[in-house]
């Protein structure tokens, strides 16, 4: 099964993000969980809770269908102790409110060295920081999102994530999210089938299918290698529609979000129902 969706806005409650990703016939979604641009939020509701629940079970979305995205002032692998604690106690935070949401999966960006330390003891401090967090909860996963590697911001490369990965103590709570638009910004090529091929052999030989726990799929403003994260809609942008038909045709992607991060949400209905027609594609093609 293929679960396709968009990150919809939780406007006036994280229930309303579920009756959105409805209305836009995915089967798949992604939200923030608290305002991503603010430290502390007030806990979630008991109320609102349960009608998030309800929306969930009324409209067929289970855990393994909803990707929630972290706060973006989080830094795992911050070089300063203060905000390092800062940054992991709001992790806990977050896994906290998935967890009572009865969410699985939780989607974050590993971390930033800002110049002061170097790649591996960045990578460690946050491989650190998602153990102390996985041992303060239950039943949520970290999900490492690959970056397009602007700024110092680590997990522009694959090997950065097999590192995080190989730090966490418990595996079965640890996956990665790969982001088209951030991989191709990082070098990853997607444009042709062939590109595809050698981008996810070389995802499988160094992290491995068996962490894949999300994709988010964005076509990119930004060029190849440039390690610029400028997301575009599907086939709008410097990628073009290829990767986007080859992981709807391929079983390596099954039974996990695949997710919209683009540009324009006026589209996604559109975008979703194209990325829908895509799946056997590949098959049907063959067949013919
Ligand atoms: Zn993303
Ligand atoms: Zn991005």
């Amino acid at each position: 099964m293929k679960f396709v969706g968009a990150h919809v806005s939780a406007a006036g409650g994280v229930d309303q993000a579920v009756l959105r990703a409805h209305e836009l016939e995915a089967t798949a979604f992604a939200l923030f969980t608290k305002n991503q641009r603010q430290w502390r939020a007030a806990p979630l509701a008991e109320d609102v809770i349960e009608r998030f629940k309800a929306a969930c079970e009324q409209f067929g979305y289970s855990s393994n269908q909803i990707l929630p995205h972290d706060s973006f002032l989080i830094n795992l692998g911050h070089p300063v102790d203060e905000a390092l604690e800062k940054s992991r106690e709001a992790f806990v935070d977050e896994l906290q409110r998935c967890e009572q949401l009865g969410l699985s999966l939780l989607n974050f960006h590993p971390g930033s060295h800002l110049m002061q330390i170097d790649e591996d003891k960045c990578l460690a401090k946050i491989a650190e920081s998602v153990n102390i967090a996985l041992d303060k909860t239950q039943g949520v996963t970290a999900v490492i999102e690959n970056t397009a590697g602007q700024g110092s911001n680590l997990g522009f490369r694959f090997e950065h994530l097999a590192a995080i990965i190989d730090g966490v103590e418990d595996k079965s709570r640890i996956g990665v999210c790969i982001d088209t638009c951030h991989a191709f910004a990082a070098g990853y090529d997607l444009r042709t089938q062939e590109s595809c091929e050698q981008t996810f052999k070389h995802f499988s030989d160094v992290v491995g299918f068996q962490y894949l726990r999300g994709m988010h799929l964005n076509d990119a403003k930004s060029a190849f290698n440039s390690r610029v994260d400028r997301h575009h809609s599907l086939g709008e942008g410097n990628i073009g529609k290829v990767p986007f038909s080859y992981i709807m045709s391929d079983a390596r992607f099954d039974n996990i979000p695949l997710i919209l991060e683009t540009v324009n949400p006026d589209i996604w209905a559109e975008e979703i129902a194209w990325l829908k027609s895509q799946q056997n594609a590949k098959g049907d093609e063959a067949a013919a």
